[in-house]
């Protein structure tokens, strides 16, 4: 006979983590009891020694699918008179730290039971269990319990209750359980808000497969769907939302589905399956749908998530939705009913409606799995909140992010709790809820923080916020050493590393927009040991959207006044006006907005290689690049030169006299972009190679929304592996901008 204490940390609580542990004692014959405690569960057993080791080797191996444990600790005890085991209720001072779980895809259970047509919940499409269903998007406070959620207004029936109370049963204490009689239902409206006539999901199904736009809505908000194989309804959503050419992500009813328009490999398999459902970015393959993706070689599929998914595919011949959040242009998703026919009757031509309000509005999850891990490109609905675990606890902090892609970060001990995508700031509805955003985590955490972390731009709406919030310790974070710690942070350093961080648009110490850097950084600072050379930014903002005065500028650098004999191709498309004051303009560079940014670099070279004048979305001109560029084409890599100057000057003029003379022999695309992308790649190989053998630092980490293009980031591991580097990347949050304010949080920690 055995006694001991065993004390579970981590995502422990409200996950069906006490039940499980009461099924396993009785599996096993065990005595005993659990409670919540202030950061996890204790559980006592006692019971023959081999039946306590079949519990604690069932610990991390059968635990529920949400919870995470982060820390066990064992302890031996006397043995007592005892005879049965106990579920004890909790204090409230016990369930302080209970950490809310994220939302989570329907689970096959009740998937079973859903299409199980002697189930009592058939085709309900709101039924959950203690494994799955909403959470942190019902969620008003703490503690999490059924009282502080939008299921306040739905009183359990009998049989309902009965499941909840029992400690046997799958949705015992799980706060959303419901059924057809007690729970939440759907309707069906137009435009005009008028309730229409027959069973809504069937409706529903009917009008998608008319070709219909219908607002539906689910989690964290409104999606906007049409049946993706109708090009007709592509095209109007398209029209109706603005969209430009921004791809659209898909929801697909299985792997099956998925691969008749994907490449899948097992590990993406794995990713779509996750029980987040995460948009998966996934290679084009087959079938090619019209108007989907245009661009990339990615498309973004994501399998149903919600009970309502399930049954729109299971009573359908429909294949494939366009599934995409429902706002305009990058204001954040709508999420409430009368909100959503206010902003959306322009948009959807019917709602599909339901009466459990949504407490936060959380957008889909973004993830890829690139060179053998798992890349978020947006890190939300499915994750949020879930904490990252950080090496050594944290004073309470909180971080307000960037401008575009802004997520905010608290800190709770050895948490940082990263919250989910806002969007982008500039947009007065963004704001609004970045606001929301941070008042509910403040809230839901239980953290007042002491210190604020913003960015250093000064006209960043996040920053000017910060300043304005009073008797607070505040500090100001540049942007790329923010991005480094982010990575620092996440793998568990703390000696100085090299820290490349290639991105768009980032506020230098120098008042100069970065964004091709090389940094040697800790916590405490950094030095800028390379970069980019810097070249203006003809028309500032305007250079985003118009590709191609990034490519003026960069021939100017190279060629002189002579430049525009340089691209004929590409400057016949431009208006002669506009392309008068550019020339204006580089006769006075000094006087324009300098920039080391590698997306403009991408910029200049898409807009030359594809002649490409204009983009409808960031990044766009890029991944057009990208999409074109052959690895495997060995024709050799453009030249930077690299300069021995402190910091050293990664120089791409000799890259462009060189691409002008492979346009002028109409040398392939393809091969264009092959020749830049591996000559950027060696390029930075090499300026990292100096700097490590002149620091002696060994470790590299790789950072900022550049790393997003795979061939990018694959090439540069890989050579920097080769030369004897350890290299380290982001895995649990985005290696752009959404994964900014965990690294000003960890910066801000290490300045008291
Ligand atoms: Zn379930
Ligand atoms: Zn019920
Ligand atoms: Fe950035």
């Amino acid at each position: 006979m055995r006694r001991i204490r065993v004390e579970v940390k981590g995502i422990v609580q409200g996950v069906g983590f006490r039940p499980f542990i009461y099924r396993l004692a009785h599996q096993w014959h065990l005595t005993g009891s659990i409670h919540n405690s202030e950061s996890g569960v204790a559980i006592e057993v006692q019971g023959a020694a081999e039946d306590v080791a079949a519990l604690l080797a069932a610990l991390p191996s059968e635990a529920p699918p949400l919870a995470r444990l982060d820390e066990i600790v064992i302890a031996e005890l006397a043995l007592r008179e005892e005879s049965e085991f106990r579920i004890e209720h909790s204090t409230r001072s016990q369930t302080a730290n209970t950490l809310i779980s994220p939302d989570i895809a329907t689970c096959s259970d009740c998937l079973r039971e859903l299409l199980d047509p002697s189930d009592r919940r058939f085709g309900y499409p709101f039924l959950n269990c203690t494994n799955c269903g909403p959470r942190f998007t019902i969620t008003r406070s703490v503690p999490y319990d059924r009282s502080q959620t939008s299921m306040a207004d739905f009183p359990m029936c009998a049989l309902c209750q009965a499941e909840y109370d029992d400690p046997l049963d799958r949705r015992f204490h799980a706060q959303p359980n419901a059924c057809w009689h007690c729970g939440p239902q759907l309707t069906l409206v137009d435009r005009n808000d008028v309730a229409q006539p027959g069973e809504p999901i069937a409706e529903t199904i009917r009008l998608l497969s008319e070709g219909r736009i219908l607002a539906i809505k689910g989690l964290g908000g409104f999606h906007l769907a049409v049946d993706a194989t109708n090009a007709e309804a592509v095209r109007e959503l398209r029209r109706r939302k603005h969209r430009g050419e921004k791809p659209f992500a898909l929801m697909v009813d299985n792997l099956e589905a998925a691969r008749a328009l994907c490449h899948v490999s097992a590990e993406e398999a794995v990713l779509l399956e996750f029980p987040q459902r995460p948009i998966v970015l996934l290679r084009k393959q087959g079938r090619e749908l019209e108007g989907i993706a245009p661009d990339g070689n990615d498309l973004g599929l994501f399998l149903p998530y919600t009970p309502i998914h399930h049954l729109l595919f299971a009573n359908s011949d429909l294949t494939a939705l366009v599934m995409t959040s429902a706002n305009l242009s990058e204001e954040p998703i709508a999420n409430d009913n009368r909100e959503a026919i206010e902003r959306l009757s322009q948009i959807a031509d019917y709602f599909l409606f339901h009466n459990r309000d949504i407490l936060l509005r959380c957008d889909d999850s973004v993830v890829a799995h690139r060179a053998g891990a798992t890349q978020f490109a947006r890190r939300s609905r499915g994750f949020v909140p879930s904490p990252i675990l950080l090496s050594e606890p944290m004073p309470p902090i909180l971080a307000v992010g960037g401008e575009l892609k802004n997520a905010i970060c608290l800190s709770r001990g050895r948490y940082a709790f990263l919250g989910q995508h806002i969007g982008d700031l500039e947009n007065l509805a963004a704001y609004d809820f970045f606001l929301e955003s941070i008042a509910h985590f403040e809230t839901i955490l239980e953290v007042q923080p002491e210190i604020l972390a913003h960015d250093l731009h000064p006209g960043y709406l996040a920053t000017q916020w910060a300043k304005k919030q009073p008797n607070i310790r505040r500090i100001a974070v540049q942007h790329h050493h923010a991005h480094i710690t982010s990575c620092m942070a996440e793998n568990h350093l703390t000696e100085r590393v090299i820290g490349i961080a290639l991105d768009g648009t980032g506020y230098g110490t120098d008042g100069k927009i970065w964004g091709g850097e090389i940094l040697v950084a800790d916590f405490h600072g950094f030095e800028r040991a390379a970069h980019l050379a810097y070249v203006p930014m003809p028309g500032a903002d305007m250079a985003v959207h118009e590709p191609w005065r990034m490519a003026a500028s960069h021939l100017h650098a190279a060629f002189g006044l002579d430049w525009p004999n340089h691209a004929p191709a590409l400057l016949a498309e431009i208006a002669p006006a506009k392309l008068r004051i550019v020339q204006q303009q580089l006769r006075n560079p000094q006087r324009l907005q300098q920039t080391s940014s590698c997306g403009r670099l991408f910029d200049a070279v898409a807009a030359l290689v594809l002649n490409r004048t204009h983009v409808s979305y960031e990044a766009q001109a890029a991944i057009a690049l990208e999409a074109v560029c052959d690895p495997f084409l060995s024709q050799g890599a453009y030249p930077f030169s690299i300069a021995a100057s402190d910091p050293i000057q990664i120089d791409a003029k000799p890259l462009f006299a060189a691409i002008t003379e492979d346009l002028r022999r109409k040398v392939p695309a393809n091969v264009l972009s092959s020749r830049f992308h591996l000559g950027l790649i060696e390029a930075l190989a090499e300026a990292t190679r100096r700097i490590a053998a002149s620091s002696g630092i060994r470790q590299v980490c790789l950072s900022g929304g550049s790393f997003q293009n795979a061939i990018l980031a694959a090439g540069l591991e890989r050579q920097l592996t080769n030369a004897g580097l350890r290299v380290y990347k982001h895995t649990q949050v985005p290696p752009g901008d959404g994964g900014l304010s965990l690294g000003q949080l960890l910066i801000a920690a290490h300045s008291l």
